[in-house]
Parts: C-alpha cells; structure tokens; sequence
C-alpha cells in the first residue's frame, strides 16, 4: 500500500501559482439542467481541484475525453 497517492494532495501545476502545488482533488456529479423546457438533464462528471496554496478552483467536466 506504498504505491498510492494521498487520497487528498494531488500535485499539481497551478496556472495560478505558476508552479506545482499541491491541490485538493475531488469529484462532484452535477446536474445541468439550465432550461426547464429541456427536460433532458445530463449528469456529468466534473473534476475540481483546489490548489492549497493560492486557492484556486479549477473544474474540468470528465466525460467527452
Ligand atoms: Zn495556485
């Protein structure tokens, strides 16, 4: 069980900080459903990483790799 990574501290390049920092990594299933009429609401995936230092969020939706 040395192989694995923290489950939180990811290191990563912060386009903030302008360096590697650690950032906090989780994953969150949104709901878009902007328009009520469109009652086909997709959940998508997005991936949003906090970097430790400077606090910047940064969200990447998952899916349509
Ligand atoms: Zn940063």
């Amino acid at each position: 069980m040395a192989t694995k990574p923290k489950p939180d501290g990811v290191t990563e390049t912060c386009n903030h900080c302008g360096r590697e920092t650690t950032h906090d990594v989780r994953v969150e299933i949104r709901t878009e459903s902007k328009k009520r009429e469109n009652a086909e609401f997709s959940r998508e995936p997005y991936r949003i990483s906090v970097c430790g230092t400077c606090g910047a969020e940064t969200t990447q939706r998952m899916n349509n790799a």
